[in-house]
């Protein structure tokens, strides 16, 4: 079995071919570790090979970790994936440096308000449902740019871009339909409402290189790199 350490270098890989292939420089791309339901252990095994950037999908679970590894704090930056509770905020934005889920308005004001002022400002990433799932959680495309515009207008927060889990799909083109979608939707609003979004959270271990085809600048990577996991989310 491949070790963690393997498994990360081959994403590297898989993300500068990709890249290559897109004509895009390797480092436009920023890979985040997603660490959810494995232990701390696991992480510190990323730390160990390069990896300073973790991605977690549960409050709780990634509070627990952060607490645990709480010796590499200062050189790690922790980014919430998974959905966020407007009464769970608090402890996000104290110990969060990412939110990529924000899909209400009175969750993005409760960060701003709860984010202390001794800590750079809180990344934000808006989350849509580009693939207009019914079951998925997210912004529809055209209610995004009126929180986009409310969140920029808040204080403690740096409105970074979008994020988006689009259905999976079998083949390159059908995977690269939702992402080009989301990359025309941040250009758009940038244009239109004067914004300079840099961050476009997409890919995934079955689809990064679609997404980076299409511009993602973050693919979020769990089970490539510390295999299957035992829930399904
Ligand atoms: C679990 C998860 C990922 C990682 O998915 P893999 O298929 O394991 O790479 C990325 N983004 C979100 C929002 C997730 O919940």
């Amino acid at each position: 079995m491949a070790t963690i350490a393997e498994n990360i270098q081959e994403q590297h890989e898989r993300i500068a071919k990709a890249c290559a292939q897109a004509g895009r420089s390797v480092q436009s791309v920023t890979l985040l570790v997603v660490s959810k339901t494995f232990p701390a252990s696991a992480v510190q095994a990323a730390f160990e090979a390069g990896e300073r950037r973790f991605g977690e999908n549960y409050v709780q679970e990634g509070l627990d970790k952060i607490a645990e590894l709480s010796a590499l704090r200062p050189q790690l930056e922790w980014h919430l994936i998974g959905p966020l509770q407007s009464n769970k905020t608090r402890p996000v934005a104290e110990n969060f440096d990412w939110v990529h889920s924000v899909d209400r308005l009175k969750t993005a004001e409760r960060l701003a308000e709860q984010r202390p002022s001794h800590l750079p400002p809180l990344d934000i990433c808006l989350q849509v449902n580009i693939s207009a799932e019914a079951s998925k959680s997210g912004l529809l495309p055209g209610e995004v740019a009126s929180l986009a515009q409310a969140v920029q207008a808040l204080p403690r927060l740096r409105l970074r871009g979008l994020m988006a889990i689009p259905e999976p799909a079998a083949d390159f083109e059908t995977q690269r339909q939702p992402h080009r979608a989301l990359a025309a939707l941040l250009a758009a609003l940038n244009r239109d409402l004067g914004l300079a979004m840099d961050t476009l959270s997409i890919g995934m271990s079955a689809d990064l290189e679609a997404a980076i085809a299409e511009g993602a600048t973050l693919v979020r990577v769990g089970s490539a790199i510390f295999g299957a996991r035992q829930s399904t989310t």
